[in-house]
């Protein structure tokens, strides 16, 4: 007789699958011929979903974990209340309780219904603010995280929730991995409403700024950033999944980037020459943070290679036909808005 493992073998299901990354994972792991579950507390936005099922279900209810869970032998756990850095820094206490739910809910349901392998994606907000407070950080090395310090609300509750995946591993034998996310970017991604993060929000400012006009900045700009293109962050999460790591594991580049330099950057793909205005009054997060990789070359002998650039070349376009249709983006139009993108 087959063992559940096998008998729900290529059967996997992603949570936050009505999401930016859940989304673009459902059609990474469709195109490797994998029958997938979506679940989210929505649908995607932007276009409809390949999952050969796809439910409606609220995830802070253990009911609904479990019947999302049952007859899947892998789940990818991103379902998550989330948003940039404004809305989670409005947020601590509705956020921290949605997430804490979900992951506790999503876990026990997993393990009550033999689930063979469980990842969880986590954050670099799990790193302590007390190494992150100048510009050229020393990329964030997985031991890094304890003694902890993480960011308020979101970093607290990821932290946590980290923890909690590992213990279902050491005392259930869940075959889990936790992986960190590093500030993950491209197109079908929200760009408005507040939720938007850092590359979304610059593209959508240059987008709708008239030719020599002036936009907004964040902070004064200086802060860094190292961004990871959601075409390797998928890739990265399956390569994850298939490997024997069960340890936090950070996915991201080593590409660090100021954010004016983003802003330079986004203006190039789009052939504006804009100033910057910048707003100190509004949240900008850690001081600079970046991604050691040595632990995923490591474990994969692979890491995200797409370079910041190309990456804005494929996102600017798409974000700048959204806005056309609104009738709020100015010239000039992006050359052709390629489609999301190809799994390497
Ligand atoms: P997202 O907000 O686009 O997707 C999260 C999805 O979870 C949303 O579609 C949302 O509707 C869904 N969700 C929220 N509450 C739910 C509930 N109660 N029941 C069911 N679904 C619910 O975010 P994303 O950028 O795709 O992030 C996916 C995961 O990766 C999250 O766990 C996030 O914390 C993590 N992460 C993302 C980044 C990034 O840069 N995007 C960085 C670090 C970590």
């Amino acid at each position: 007789m087959k063992s559940e493992a096998d008998r729900y073998h290529g059967r996997v299901l992603v949570t936050g699958a009505g999401g930016f990354i859940g989304h673009h994972l459902v059609k990474f792991l469709k195109s490797k011929g994998l029958w997938v579950r979506g679940v989210d507390i929505k649908k995607p936005e932007y276009e409809p979903s390949p999952a050969d099922e796809f439910l409606v279900q609220d995830l802070r209810v253990p009911e609904n974990c479990q019947q999302s869970v049952r007859g899947v032998r892998d789940v990818y756990q991103l379902a998550a209340d989330m948003g940039g850095i404004g809305y989670i820094t409005r947020n601590f206490a509705s956020l921290s309780r949605n997430n804490v739910l979900i992951n506790a809910n999503m876990l026990e349901a997993s393990h009550l219904e033999g689930v063979h392998r469980y990842l969880y994606s986590s954050s670099a907000c799990v790193y302590p603010s007390f190494l992150q407070h100048a510009e050229s950080v020393k990329g964030l090395r997985e031991q890094d995280a304890i003694p902890a310090d993480p960011e308020k609300g979101y970093g607290w509750e990821k932290l946590f929730a980290e923890q909690l995946t590992t213990y279902y591993g050491e005392d259930y034998g869940l075959g889990v991995h936790v992986v960190r996310l590093h500030n993950v970017y491209g197109p079908l991604g929200a760009y408005q409403g507040g939720r938007e993060k850092a590359p979304a929000a610059i593209c959508r400012k240059v987008a709708e700024a008239e030719e020599g006009s002036a936009i907004e900045v964040w902070g004064d700009g200086e802060q860094t950033r190292s961004f990871c293109y959601v075409g390797d962050c998928v890739d990265g999460l399956s390569r994850i999944m298939e490997s024997d790591d069960a340890k936090p594991i950070n996915l991201g580049t080593e590409e660090l980037v100021t954010i004016n330099e983003l802003v330079e950057l986004v203006c190039g793909v789009a052939g504006k020459h804009l100033r910057k205005q910048y707003d100190v009054s509004q949240p900008q997060g850690v001081r600079g943070r970046n991604s050691d990789n040595s632990r995923l070359r490591k474990v994969l002998n692979w890491e995200p290679k797409t370079r910041l650039e190309d990456g804005l070349k494929r996102t600017y376009p798409w974000i700048w036909s959204r806005l056309d249709k609104t009738g709020t983006a100015k010239p000039p139009r992006p050359k052709e808005a390629l489609g999301p993108p190809i799994p390497r």
